[in-house]
């Protein structure tokens, strides 16, 4: 499955929401400067670092972003696209595709390639929001020249949707930081850097010992404090650590083991 000498493969990417994770839960939050100055904290101060971060380290990372937000936010999606990381679709706004009609989740999935593309890259991945996808989403990626979807729970390596040219790379909760330092309404939990860190390490040392493939789901507005930056920056090491790892964004992934799995 993978190239020649590589073990493993991980990507780092990350889901800039910003305001929509609010808004579209509860349009309430829209008249809330309190909560949403949280939102804001993402193209101000969680991108910059994370961009550091990743020239630092010299890695490409993906960045699912909503449409609503690349035309809200075009700078910070134009400082990504900058430093050549991969954009890749998530939503428009931040409605899982699984609450909505086929024709609206359509028209998001199509309008937001749109935009994105409009910055000049390729876009050919999709994360919806809330890994939520629909009964239709994987036929609707292949019918709008989407080659990879990273949303299933249900493998630990790459694998292709059944009679679509659809890739999967697939995901877990424990690989999400929302989980770990998720804040929100009814859900506060801020673990210490050193349990996630450990947490990741030993997920990602087994997940190598198997030749899998390590999909971390990172959200800037709760990795993007200082201190996970800088663990952020351990685990990373850590991965590197090893002999045999393709760190690289998920379209590399994707276009690799979609000649594979032919
Ligand atoms: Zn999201």
């Amino acid at each position: 499955m993978w190239p020649d000498g590589i073990r493993c493969a991980i990507a780092f990417t990350f889901d800039p929401d910003v305001e929509t994770a609010w808004i579209t839960q509860d349009p309430a939050f829209a008249q809330r400067p309190g909560p949403l100055s949280l939102a804001r904290y993402t193209p101000r101060v969680a991108i910059p670092l994370i961009l550091d971060l990743l020239k630092r380290q010299n890695i490409k990372g993906t960045f699912f972003t909503p449409g609503k937000v690349a035309e809200d936010h075009p700078a910070m999606v134009e400082s990504i696209v900058a430093a050549g990381h991969e954009i890749a679709a998530h939503g428009y706004t931040h409605d899982p595709p699984s609450a909505l009609a086929p024709d609206i989740e359509q028209d998001h999935l199509q309008r937001t390639k749109g935009i994105l593309e409009g910055f000049g890259v390729e876009v050919s991945g999709y994360r919806a929001p809330l890994f939520e996808v629909s009964q239709n989403t994987f036929e609707f990626l292949q019918r709008h020249h989407f080659i990879y979807s990273t949303n299933m729970m249900d493998d630990i390596k790459p694998y292709r949707h059944k009679d679509l040219d659809v890739v999967e790379l697939p995901v877990s909760w424990l690989m999400d930081d929302w989980v770990q330092f998720g804040h929100g309404e009814g859900l506060e939990k801020h673990s210490t850097c050193a349990h996630v860190l450990q947490l990741w390490s030993d997920e990602f040392a087994a997940i190598y010992e198997l030749g899998g493939v390590f999909i971390s789901t990172l959200h800037p507005q709760v990795i993007g404090r200082p201190s996970r930056i800088k663990m952020l920056d351990e685990f990373i090491d850590f991965v590197k650590s090893h002999e045999g790892v393709w760190i690289t964004p998920c379209a590399e992934i994707a276009k690799h083991v979609r000649k594979t799995l032919e």
